[in-house]
């Protein structure tokens, strides 16, 4: 048996060995605690049978739990000098592959289709770089791929607000373009002690859920998601006065702004983080005759 990669000593030895320093550009902070990773992939809910995406490998400590547990994993790392250390230390597992590629200019749907042939079941799963946490997941999301889901590591600030719920503080623009398409839950907070080098934030895993269809029908996404933007513009304003500075040519329509609130039964009075994401529909179609 060889020994797991997750772990302080093993981790000071392999970066001792090929001399590698982090960078800090790219987020690279490195878990060092197998059993934290071991209860990552549990929220997988990963089988044999099922292929699982990195992003960020770095050398390798959540790749590896990944290998042992999921018929095939594809990872996707930016950092060329790590790929000699993750030929080293994925040396023991055969169904691991790395692309040497920024994941946010990846074609994912194409890696998916040749990667995963015949795997009917497939998971992202990642300790993600912190510095573009959010655009990752939300290109993940919008290029409809043929994913289950994500359980994805990231900052506790950021997790919150994207699992969050209506009336809280956390809620806005992100919990519903995330909750749009998934259902978002936190499964994991996570110490600062178990990355090397140790981040500066607090560390949280969230696992969104794909939903057969999104969790409210619009007829215009598009337009939905900039209604739901406009209205967190200025968390203090009420919904109207959002509206009204922040839509299109929205100063000279109040009058239309008023009437479709009036027309979905929301008082022009509440403010952005007291809406449903089903509101946030009804109100979006409704503007929509108005704006479009
Ligand atoms: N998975 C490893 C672990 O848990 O120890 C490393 C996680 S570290 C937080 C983030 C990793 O993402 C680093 O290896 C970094 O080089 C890589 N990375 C940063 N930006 C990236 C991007 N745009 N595309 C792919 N990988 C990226």
């Amino acid at each position: 048996m060889h020994k797991d990669i997750a772990t302080p000593i093993r981790t000071q030895e392999i970066l001792k060995k090929y001399g590698f320093a982090f960078k800090k550009s790219l987020g690279q902070n490195f878990l060092i605690d197998t059993n934290i990773l071991r209860r990552i992939v549990d929220h997988a809910e990963l089988t044999e049978e099922s292929g699982a995406i990195e992003i960020g490998p770095g050398i390798g400590a959540l790749t590896e739990q990944l290998a042992k547990r999921s018929k095939k994993v594809t990872a996707f790392e930016i950092d060329q000098r790590l790929l000699p250390i993750l030929k080293d230390t994925l040396s023991p597992y055969d169904n691991v592959t790395v692309i040497l590629e920024d994941i946010l200019k990846a074609n994912v749907a194409k890696v998916i289709d040749e990667e995963f042939a015949g795997i009917d079941d497939v998971m992202v799963v990642a300790n993600l770089p912190y510095y573009v946490t959010t655009p990752i997941i939300l290109k993940l999301l919008t290029e409809n791929l043929p994913i289950r889901g994500l359980v994805v590591m990231l900052q506790k600030e950021v997790a919150d607000r994207i699992a969050a719920k209506p009336g809280t503080k956390e809620y806005g623009s992100l919990s519903i373009a995330i909750q749009y398409y998934t259902e978002a839950e936190t499964v994991m907070i996570v110490p600062k002690t178990v990355f090397m080098p140790q981040p500066n934030v607090d560390s949280a895993v969230i696992r969104l859920v794909k939903r057969a269809k999104p969790i409210v029908e619009v007829k215009d996404e598009d337009f939905f998601f900039t209604v739901t933007r406009s209205s967190f513009a200025q968390r203090r304003k009420t919904i109207l006065n959002n509206l009204t500075s922040q839509l299109p040519d929205g100063k000279s329509k109040k009058d239309q702004i008023l009437k479709a609130l009036e027309q979905t039964g929301i008082d022009p009075t509440r403010r952005g983080e007291t809406l449903s994401i089903a509101e946030f529909g009804r109100l979006s179609d409704e503007l929509l005759l108005h704006f479009k």
